[in-house]
């Protein structure tokens, strides 16, 4: 499909996102068009602009995992943003699905970040036994996963911790979207 090669700004690829994504991140500075299609164009917001094929990051992003994206627990607490998988609040521990002690592997999708009250009521049971259900479901995170989340981290890093927390909404509409 047309999806837009995004590089670091060492040049450096990073992974594909969609086109919408790659507008996105060009209409809020965080991106600069490299190369774009000689004939598309999309409207977004109340612009209009040539297809990117390929954009640049502004900004040196550090990747929080590689390619393969190896299973580390504190792979599983920036991959899940650091909220806690059963009540959405901070999470500082990672708890599996599935007890190591029932035969419960180190993986992506056995992980959950959990607070740590979270993480001792549940125990060494699964969430059905404990009345504990998942909000969202673990999964294997992509290489544009990896550095979507690299750039959000960025964002509320320069964020007081009180409007980083709300700040992930900002500037999500669809950028396709009719200007309002
Ligand atoms: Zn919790």
């Amino acid at each position: 499909m047309r999806d837009t090669l995004v590089l670091n700004a060492s040049f450096e690829p990073l992974s594909t996102v969609t086109l919408n994504r790659a507008v996105v991140l060009v209409l809020q500075d965080k991106a600069v068009v490299e190369h774009s299609h000689p004939a598309l164009r999309v409207r977004a917001a109340a612009v209009e602009l040539p297809v990117p094929r390929v954009i640049r990051l502004c900004r040196y992003v550090r990747v929080p995992f590689r390619r393969q994206a190896p299973w580390s627990r504190r792979g599983v607490l920036v991959r899940d943003q650091h909220r806690c998988a059963y009540c959405g609040r901070r999470a500082t521990t990672v708890d599996h699905v599935v007890p190591r002690s029932r035969g419960g592997a180190d993986d992506w999708l056995n992980t959950v970040a959990s607070c740590a009250e979270d993480n001792h009521r549940k125990a060494d049971r699964t969430p059905e036994q404990a009345g504990m259900p998942l909000l969202h479901q673990p999964f294997v995170p992509t290489p544009a996963d990896a550095m979507l989340l690299a750039l959000r981290a960025g964002e509320r890093s320069s964020l007081p911790e009180w409007l980083g927390r709300h700040g992930g909404h900002r500037a999500e509409r669809h950028p396709l979207a009719p200007a309002a």
